[in-house]
């Protein structure tokens, strides 16, 4: 059930500690959901935050590419994704994603928790350091962001625990190459990602990962491999239908993991990995919400 919020609600209930960058197919089993619309300085979220309780944590679900989808990947405002996510409480967030494998082993159904990211999107903006000043006349600073390790080791390692314990046995790490789309490759451009050794192919990686990053929040990806993309597959391509297919097939398994996940981050004050200090000693020049 989903209650949509007033502005009469308590910070309480608008609160979350975890973020979960994902569809409805994620928090429509909830049993309290209440509908939180949030708005940030770079304009509005892909859509509502959706909060509710799971596992003992507060959880903010963000239907990533808006309710109905209608949002193609280039098209999604990253920035005021991650910066709503934290103005309700979010210092975790979890993004599962549907991915193409590139190599004939990581098929359809392969879960992959990638510890690596290549950046091949065209147009997109990655930053909230750009010099560009915010609604209240704060300017960011240049920040030049740590991004070696562009995921959080916790959050990986609670992801693919929580896929051992479910029976689905993950791929732990690999590098999960972004691309612009909306279309899919070209089996030469496919077959190049592969040749680079690159494992998975995705479209909204980027600039996710690097725009939590930025913000101090620990971010994990979780990649379900849908098809084999086309420099690694034999037939005709990839196809939508295929895609939404595999990922319906998959949902469900995908959501367990995802929940177990939830339940077994690390508290947010206890939290030791570096995502939280990637930004140390810079002057920001902002306030973060
Ligand atoms: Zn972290």
């Amino acid at each position: 059930m989903v209650t949509v919020t007033t502005s009469a609600e308590t910070a309480a209930e608008t609160y979350a500690e975890i973020g979960v960058i994902g569809g409805s197919g994620f928090y429509s089993f909830l049993d309290d959901v209440r509908e939180v619309a949030v708005t940030t300085p770079y304009g509005s979220p892909s859509d509502s935050l959706f909060l509710g309780e799971l596992a003992g944590r507060r959880v903010a679900f963000l239907p990533r590419h808006g309710r109905g989808h209608h949002l193609p990947p280039h098209r999604i405002n990253y920035r005021a994704n991650l910066w709503a996510l934290r103005s309700v409480g979010v210092r975790q967030v979890m993004g599962p994603c549907a991915v193409g494998g590139l190599r004939q082993e990581y098929g359809p159904g392969t879960l992959l928790v990638p510890d690596q990211l290549v950046d091949r999107t065209k147009a997109r903006v990655g930053t909230y350091f750009d010099g560009e000043p915010l609604p209240d006349g704060t300017v960011p600073n240049v920040v030049h962001t740590t991004f070696a390790d562009p995921y959080c080791p916790e959050g990986r390692a609670v992801a693919l625990a929580a896929a051992r314990g479910r029976g689905w046995e993950p791929v732990d790490g690999g590098t999960m190459v972004v691309i612009e789309g909306p279309r899919f490759s070209t089996r030469a451009e496919s077959r190049w990602h592969a040749s680079m050794g690159w494992s998975v192919v995705g479209m909204t990686g980027h600039p996710e990962a690097p725009l939590a990053r930025e913000l101090g929040l620990c971010y994990t990806s979780m990649a379900l491999v849908t098809d084999l993309d086309a420099g690694a597959e034999t037939g005709e391509g990839v196809s939508h239908t295929e895609v939404l297919r595999v990922f319906g097939e998959n949902i469900g398994r995908l959501r367990e993991v995802l929940f177990d996940a939830v339940g077994a981050l690390p508290k947010t004050e206890g939290r030791a990995c570096l995502c939280t200090r990637a930004n140390e000693g810079w002057d920001l020049g902002i306030e973060l919400p």
